[in-house]
């Protein structure tokens, strides 16, 4: 019983950790083109002060880039092992059981 709480637990955790990674991800996504919007206004009317604008945006930059395969990383698990599957493939190399997509 209690091992089975705490599955059930981490299992809640996991869900609230991908609903986290996902705002985090969209709001990088909208700061990324709201923030180069910004740097490009300041460009045009010749400031060219933009230093933290383009850092700010490249630091979302590599969140939206890097979070893409982290996020598809943590939707490829056995759902019968609960390990990550990094190959294509109809079977788990885990455990070998049938994995249903
Ligand atoms: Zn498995």
């Amino acid at each position: 019983m209690t091992a089975y709480c705490v599955k059930k637990a981490l299992k809640v955790g996991e869900t609230c950790m991908k609903k986290m990674l996902t705002a985090i991800w969209v709001i990088s996504v909208i700061v990324f083109f709201i923030d180069w919007g910004i740097v490009g206004l300041s460009l045009l009317k010749g400031n060219y002060e933009i230093q933290v604008g383009v850092y700010v945006g490249i630091v979302c930059w590599v969140i939206v880039i890097v979070g893409g395969p982290i996020y598809k990383l943590l939707n490829c698990r056995c759902p019968y092992c609960g390990k990550i599957i990094l190959q294509e493939g109809k079977y788990c190399p885990h455990c070998g059981k049938e994995i249903e997509k």
